[in-house]
């Protein structure tokens, strides 16, 4: 089944062969990918046609970086946070334990629901980590969830050492029995590389374990402080360095100097009050950027896509046509995907259409929600 799509206000391909931002473009799906892209006057015929009627269409967007298996919610500390109190991270336990009480069934619809959260906002790509188990149980079932919900797995049984176990122990579990379970649901292997969670060394001898494993690694780097995970990031050749908050200028000069993508969070920043990353320098400095949500009950509890791009405009001065290109094919290079992320011949059928004439509207009208069709594998919601 093919479908034509036609009246479309701007078609925003992150393609350099049809220009960027294309007009009086028309896009012809055939089952699951796209099979043409082109002037609009050309378009060969299809078995369907839909009418954008002045939409502006982008790639779905690829959030490449989100924590979605989990159980209860941590609205209470986020009160108390805006009230004054600091962000540790300590909050990651209380996921945990409500996590490990929660059934297979009730993390499965927490999931399903943010998942379809997303889409509704555009996401057609999720990443999703597990990392509030903690335990070989509990790491393994989170992962085989999330696997029910996309490809795009990650093993963090390294995210925090539970209450009450010796951190060389837990190191050895994490690259022991609990990657032997996790392996066969996951892609990647991250580690949450922070002052209070795990230090260099660990974090190097957890992501080279993955490798041999088979998955592949990145890294939650340099969030609440400087430290060695975007150096580590780039020594191993990992996917993606993600928050790159506190950077020096050797680690972004490593970066710029690598294929790891910076993945910025600025949901995180929002929802921590805290410092946002200089994409500026990053993106002046020639690194490849990405943004995700990081969604997650405790630091950011946005599944949206569409503020993130607006908070990376506002007040990280990116901007508006940096942003939609991290928020897609910056999210598509983090998860080392050449099939999504863009709007080509042969890539995945992935399309978002606005209720709006220029993608420009999606910082310009923060908050409004202005996804009016999703286009998933080709299939329109
Ligand atoms: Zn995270």
């Amino acid at each position: 089944m093919s479908l034509l799509i036609t009246g479309i206000g701007e078609l925003f391909t992150n393609d350099p062969a049809q220009g960027g931002i294309v007009r009086d473009a028309a896009v012809v799906v055939d089952g699951d990918r796209i099979a043409w892209v082109g002037p609009a006057g050309q378009a060969p015929a299809a078995d369907e046609r839909l009418d954008a009627e002045g939409a502006a269409v982008l790639p779905g967007f690829v959030d490449s970086h989100s924590h979605l298996i989990f159980a209860g919610d941590r609205a209470a500390e986020f009160g108390a946070r805006m009230a004054g109190e600091p962000y540790t991270g300590g909050g990651i336990r209380t996921t945990v334990a409500a996590t490990r009480a929660a059934s297979d069934d009730e993390l499965r619809a927490s999931a399903a629901r943010l998942v379809a959260e997303a889409r509704r906002q555009g996401t057609t790509t999720i990443e999703i980590k597990s990392g509030y188990g903690l335990s070989v149980a509990d790491e393994a079932r989170s992962l085989r969830i999330a696997r029910e919900l996309t490809d795009e797995t990650t093993f963090l049984g390294a995210h925090v050492v539970p209450a009450g176990q010796d951190p060389a122990g837990y190191v050895d579990l994490v690259t022991g029995a609990m990657l032997t379970a996790a392996a066969p649901y996951a892609r990647w292997i991250d580690v949450f590389c922070e002052r209070g969670a795990f230090d260099g060394e660990q974090a190097r001898a957890i992501l080279t374990a993955g490798a041999k494993a088979g998955l592949q690694p990145r890294i939650h780097a340099n969030q609440l402080g400087p430290g060695p995970g975007v150096q580590i990031a780039v020594e191993l050749g990992a996917a993606s360095a993600d928050h790159c908050t506190h950077l020096t200028d050797a680690d972004v000069d490593a970066l710029a100097g690598s294929d790891t993508v910076a993945t910025l969070l600025p949901g995180a920043e929002f929802s921590t009050r805290s410092r946002y990353p200089d994409a500026r320098r990053l993106l002046d400095a020639g690194v490849t950027v990405a943004l995700a949500t990081d969604c997650n009950p405790g630091s950011s509890y946005t599944s949206s896509m569409p503020f993130c791009l607006a908070l990376a405009v506002r007040e990280m001065r990116m901007t508006p046509a940096e942003a939609l290109r991290a928020a897609t094919l910056g999210g598509a290079r983090a998860l080392r995907r050449t099939d999504i992320g863009l709007i080509a011949a042969g890539a995945r059928a992935d399309l978002v259409l606005l209720d709006a004439p220029s993608y420009l509207h999606l910082a310009y009208r923060p908050g409004v929600p202005l996804v009016k069709a999703v286009l998933h594998d080709g299939v329109l919601s």
